[in-house]
């Protein structure tokens, strides 16, 4: 399975890039739900995209793209953490993804939804963003866009998915030197001519040096994206302590208990009233004394 992350940079010019291939992380994701054909290709590509945005952005913490809307795509949510797991779902309407045309873009797709952003560190607040997109769009332009105008820093992305395989290359042309514009150009030259094929089928080097190899590419450690949930038993009686006590206690009427299917992983949580009865109580240890 080809699933790793190359961070590039150029000798004689002040642009960096990143080039990623999912196989068995985007297969993980394709193996929980049975996406229609449209959803599994912009889902691998989002992935791509989030992958690579994480690794630019270079922070401590969770990268959550998510998206939702009225249409055919009613939810989307790519995650990516600063240890390069991944972990993906979506849910839509079956009658209306039906019918949706193949090439519709993700704005068609979501109907006029919003798509957002968010940078979750691990230390602080988490920051979230509005990605702008518009009907036609695909998901490398919308992501250029945003990266463009959030980081200020022109930003080029190809992405390819197609056979249970995504992949993508990201430039950036880092903070102004004088001689930036015109190296920028050339290698985004250079790096629009490379095909799908060679993106999704060939080990990333061989993809830079084709492209690159008169203009000093230097490669680092590749990293290894993997699939990876964070859900757990904690985070999902997090969940069920935000409902209404009625509501979950008519759940624990009807089934004998609560029972939570994480959406990305496919993992199950039982929450009997015992259970139940635990999260809603306040917690006082025996013996010991608040302090106000
Ligand atoms: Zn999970």
């Amino acid at each position: 399975m080809k699933d790793v992350l190359e961070r590039f940079l150029f000798d004689n010019a002040p642009v960096r890039g990143e080039l990623v291939q999912l196989e068995a992380t985007y297969q993980e994701v394709l193996n929980r739900h049975d996406y229609p054909a449209i959803l599994r290709e912009r889902l691998g590509e989002l992935m791509a995209a989030g992958a690579l945005l994480s690794a630019m952005l270079k922070f401590d913490g969770t990268l959550i793209m998510q998206m939702h809307g009225p249409g055919a795509l009613q939810l989307l949510v790519v995650e990516v953490t600063s240890e390069k797991t991944l972990r993906a779902t979506a849910r839509w309407d079956a009658e209306k993804i039906a019918a949706a045309p193949s090439d519709w873009s993700i704005a068609e797709l979501l109907g006029g939804g919003r798509f957002f952003i968010t940078l979750d560190p691990r230390v602080g607040e988490p920051y979230q963003g509005v990605v702008g997109m518009q009907a036609g769009q695909t998901v490398a332009q919308i992501i250029e866009h945003y990266m463009t105008h959030s980081e200020q820093l022109d930003t080029r992305l190809w992405l390819a998915c197609q056979d249970g395989m995504a992949a993508g290359m990201m430039l950036q042309k880092m903070p102004a030197q004088d001689d930036a514009e015109q190296s920028w150009e050339h290698l985004v030259t250079l790096a629009d001519t490379v095909k799908h094929e060679e993106l999704l089928q060939l080990p990333p080097r061989e993809t830079l040096y084709r492209l690159f190899h008169e203009d000093s590419v230097r490669v680092f450690e590749p990293a290894t994206p993997r699939f990876a949930c964070t859900c757990s038993r904690e985070r999902v009686g997090g969940m069920i302590k935000l409902m209404e006590r009625p509501e979950v206690d008519e759940l624990l009427a009807e089934r004998g208990q609560v029972h939570v299917v994480c959406d990305f992983c496919g993992k199950e949580y039982g929450f009997d009233a015992v259970d139940v009865g635990a999260l809603f109580a306040t917690h006082e240890a025996p013996g010991s004394t608040a302090i106000q």
